[in-house]
């Protein structure tokens, strides 16, 4: 299945990489061809190049829109070798074979992403180069196909070791890449299409990604798992540079992107410490320090292992805190020296920095999994501010249990419904998350308070005298009675339920104060 390589086509718009390739191919005998800009960079470079406007005797023409559009192009890639018939028809048009095609396509996805114009844009499709992918890859019983700059020294060291020629094996590699590559090219222009029109949810979409790490396993270790990018520029996850630490796991990356996505929440310096998706402490304070601390207080049993997102620049002083307990990944926007130097006796902790804060305003879409299908939103951006609230009971709350509640409010979207959370100064004290009654989070919660509470030798559990959120409307009466008992005394919630005017009541007669969203932070 070996195939030697006798003659390549190179016509790339990122030239990097190029000239090593060309010269390798060139040293191997090897004749090329190629378009206009690339032709010219290879032969500024003292490297022997026949320009394919002779090789077809047809010029390049309409602005470089056809190029390489022509039966000897694409007879030369599509030819099957070996086939009586078909090489007597190349040999008949003159059709020389093409064993190697480098290409990389206009960028498309770049000029888009630089807001160029409608025009620009348009002229940015790369037509040719597609073309001559599709085939090359459909002949990749012969035809050796390159897209990926990265994947130039794959094809010196095959030719190296074989002679000048290439593995079935690579070939069939190469051309899945290549499939991919054109797949999501054209999916780049189709949503791009589909956000001109203003079309959300247009008739058919494509998911385009790049694998950015193969992954150990995945939830759990008999599964298998990857990590594919999709190219947006947003700070997190996966823009991520690690600076330490041990190769992060599935659960890792799942975890610390919900860790990080809540701390950016926070205008104020605040610190989330996540476990299992969800947030088991989360806290504000008046520099980083002291929100971990408090963070940490919320729940310091289940921090163990946890995740820690920080929406500020992390320092020496909240690293050292950090390394008192057991963490598996820290994120922030950056680290100083002083945090560098304390994780580093931490082999196997992972910290991450992004360069930046993600806006959590910002629009975006979340895909999700079911059988036979996808499910499409828009991402939950959704963010209630003061002028939002609508007070009901009779009792206004104070400005400091506004302030709490509202933070709260923020934090219920990050936490897997049922969602209750009791929040005091800035501080989660106690967090209910995934239940499937809303009586059981408001239980829950105050029972984990209250084991926090007892642990630390303090005489009542934080929710005394706390706040408390809910995800969504109190169906009934009872979730917000089992607040009130664990000491609440104002409540956030989204409203709406037919028995609004029973919870209102309920409010009321305990003395409580609570307000209205409006807007549900379902997160399933
Ligand atoms: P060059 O810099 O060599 O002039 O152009 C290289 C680019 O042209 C590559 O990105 C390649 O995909 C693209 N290309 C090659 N042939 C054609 C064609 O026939 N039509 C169009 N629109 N683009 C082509």
């Amino acid at each position: 299945d070996l195939r030697p390589i006798r003659r390549a086509l190179l016509s790339v718009s990122d030239k990097t990489g190029l000239i090593e390739f060309a010269r390798f191919l060139a040293e191997r005998n090897v004749e090329l061809l190629s378009t206009g800009g690339t032709c010219k960079a290879i032969r500024d470079a003292g490297i022997p190049v026949v320009e394919v406007a002779d090789h077809t005797g047809f010029p390049e023409m309409l602005d470089g829109r056809v190029k390489t559009l022509h039966p000897k192009v694409h007879g030369g890639l599509l030819g099957i070798r070996g086939n009586a018939e078909h090489e007597a028809a190349m040999a008949e048009h003159g059709i020389a074979p093409i064993d190697l095609l480098v290409v990389n396509l206009y960028p498309f996805e770049a000029t888009v992403a630089e807001g160029a114009g409608y025009d620009e844009c348009v002229e940015n499709i790369d037509i040719g180069g597609p073309a001559m992918i599709r085939a090359a890859s459909k002949n990749h019983d012969a035809v050796t196909v390159v897209v990926d700059v990265e994947d130039y020294a794959r094809v010196m060291d095959e030719m190296s070791a074989h002679g000048g020629a290439t593995t079935l094996s690579l070939r069939k590699h190469l051309a899945a890449t290549a499939y991919a590559r054109t797949g999501a090219y054209d999916a780049a222009i189709s949503q791009w299409f589909a956000r001109e029109l203003g079309d959300t949810f247009p008739r058919r979409v494509v998911v385009a990604g790049e694998l950015k790490q193969n992954l150990r396993y995945g939830e759990n270790p008999h599964q298998q798992a990857a990590f594919y990018v999709n190219g947006v520029q947003r700070p997190g996850i996966a823009t991520a540079k690690q600076l330490q630490g041990k190769e992060l796991s599935y659960n890792n990356l799942n975890d610390t992107d919900a860790a990080f996505e809540l701390a950016a929440e926070f205008d104020e310096p605040t610190v989330a410490i996540i476990k299992h998706a969800n947030p088991c402490g989360v806290a504000s304070g008046a520099d980083i320090v002291s929100a971990y601390k408090a963070a940490l207080a919320c729940d310091p049993v289940s921090a163990f292992g946890g995740i820690i997102a920080i929406n500020r620049k992390l320092d020496g002083a909240t690293a050292e805190e950090i390394c008192k307990l057991f963490t598996e990944v820290v994120i922030a926007p950056e680290a100083d020296e002083a945090a560098i130097a304390a994780f580093a006796a931490k082999k196997n902790l992972r910290l991450l920095v992004t360069g930046g804060m993600p806006d959590p305003a910002s629009a975006a879409m979340t895909l999700r999994n079911v059988s036979g299908g996808y499910l499409l939103q828009s991402k939950d951006n959704g963010r209630v501010t003061l002028d939002g609230l609508k007070v009901v009971t009779k009792r206004a709350p104070t400005e400091q249990e506004l302030k709490d509640m509202l933070f709260a409010f923020r934090v219920c979207k990050h936490v897997k419904s049922n969602a209750i959370i009791y929040v005091k100064d800035g501080c989660t004290v106690g967090i209910g998350a995934g239940q499937m009654s809303r009586v059981d989070s408001s239980r829950i919660a105050a029972w984990k308070s209250k084991e926090a509470a007892d642990a630390a030798g303090l005489a009542q559990a934080g929710t005394v005298g706390s706040v408390v959120a809910s995800d969504a409307f109190f169906p009934f009466a009872d979730g917000l009675l089992a607040a009130a008992a664990a000491g609440a005394t104002a409540i956030i919630q989204p409203g709406g339920s037919m028995r609004d005017q029973e919870v209102i009541d309920a409010a009321n007669e305990k003395g409580l104060a609570m307000v209205f969203t409006g807007m549900r932070h379902f997160r399933h």
